[in-house]
């Protein structure tokens, strides 16, 4: 009944004639949800926000989280409780969406690329390592498409060198690693609610740390900086007089977001469920063809398969962007790679280091349609212009 509803409301989007690569699993519960918020007439942070905040939070195993709106704005957030600031280095992966080096600019500090790791497209101790220097304040560890970061040895290199570590987790709720979801023993680890990853609120994010301070201080930073929220003062019987207490930001999630993220919430565990049995018979299917390297698990823990990637070694008979083409032609949208930021307009002014594997990786790969309801028609369309084109 559930998935009938939940069809329906999606329909303008999954009836594309194009075979998407990504379409947001929202039903007549979401509709619902939200529409009740607006009925409440508490449509700004309220009630809802925080009840999403606390059953987020424990979902991925963190004391507290932050509702924000963006997972851009999280990740600021994140920098300015670890105290980055002007003057500051920040080792950022090129290999991101662009977001994540952004953030350490508005800071004042200057991002310093590392290279990946292409099997996992994320940072290593080896690449953060080449990166650090005396300035160095933070690392972004992104789990890049929700693939976890090897977090053990990466978090006792930071603390060796005293450097704060957040997690840019924009991609990867509902990853795991060594058992544990990711967000478990986070400093701070930031979420994105975009549509283009596996929870959506439309737009909105969360910066979640077990840090109670740090919770505090994010909480009046995304408010203005104001020492009570407006809803507490709303709900204040006496009247409460704020103060601001440092210069913040409206960053602030709706009521209205938060009820359509409470029954995302939900959803997660089956949309994964999904997405890696669609997964698993990409890899299987695709085993045989030369040429052609489809992410996988890491050793260590689990993706969300948010992005389902192939890359193309020197093996395939044809470039990549003649694959997207004939892709394109057969009617299947897919993407690009993990961008490079270093090789965006906007960086051309930082010198990076050479980035092979960051390069190797983001020009020769492309992201596959994987997204609830995908049938196995749709997924042999895919494969079929992979298997021809390889001369399969
Ligand atoms: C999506 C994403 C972001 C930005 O999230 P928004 O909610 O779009 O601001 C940051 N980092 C990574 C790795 C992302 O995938």
């Amino acid at each position: 009944m559930s998935v009938v509803a939940n069809t329906a409301v999606a329909t303008e989007i999954a009836d594309l004639p194009k075979i998407p690569v990504m379409v947001p699993w929202l039903g007549e519960e979401e509709a619902e949800a939200a529409a009740s918020a607006v009925r409440s007439g508490w449509v700004a942070q309220g009630p809802r926000v925080a009840e999403f905040e606390r059953a987020f939070a424990a979902q991925v195993g963190a004391a507290h989280g932050v509702a924000v709106s963006s997972g851009t704005t999280a990740l600021h957030l994140g920098l300015v409780v670890l105290g980055v600031g002007a003057g500051d280095e920040v080792v950022v992966p090129s290999l991101s969406f662009i977001a994540t080096a952004n953030v350490a600019r508005y800071v004042g500090a200057t991002p310093v690329f590392a290279d990946i790791d292409e099997a996992t497209g994320n940072l290593t101790p080896k690449t953060i390592e080449a990166a650090l220097t005396p300035r160095t304040r933070a690392v972004i560890l992104v789990h890049q498409g929700g693939v976890p970061a090897d977090l053990e040895p990466i978090r006792e290199l930071c603390r060796q060198r005293d450097v704060a570590l957040l997690e840019d987790a924009a991609c990867a709720a509902g990853s795991r690693y060594r058992g544990l979801p990711v967000g478990a023993g986070a400093q701070v680890a930031a979420w994105s609610f975009h549509p283009r990853k596996l929870l959506t609120t439309g737009e909105g994010g969360m910066v979640t740390t077990d840090d109670p301070e740090w919770a505090t201080r994010m909480r009046r930073l995304r408010e203005h900086g104001m020492n009570v929220s407006a809803a507490d003062r709303h709900a204040s019987a006496k009247p409460v007089l704020e103060a601001y207490l440092e210069t913040g930001f409206n960053y602030r999630m709706t009521d209205i977001q938060a009820a359509v993220g409470l029954v995302q919430l939900t959803k997660l565990a089956a949309t994964i469920t999904e997405r890696r049995e669609l997964a698993a018979r990409y890899q299987r299917e695709l085993a045989g063809v030369p040429g052609l390297v489809p992410v996988a698990d890491p050793g260590y823990g689990e993706t969300n398969y948010q992005s389902f990637w192939v890359r193309l070694t020197e093996a395939f008979p044809v470039s990549r962007d003649e694959l997207l083409d004939r892709l394109s032609e057969a009617g299947v949208s897919a993407r690009r790679g993990i961008m490079a930021a270093h090789l965006e307009p906007a960086y051309a002014d930082v010198q990076a280091p050479a980035l092979p594997a960051t390069e190797a990786l983001s020009l020769n790969s492309l992201i596959l349609p994987v997204f609830h309801g995908m049938t196995a028609g749709q997924q042999d369309r895919v494969l079929a212009v992979l298997k021809a084109a390889a001369g399969a």
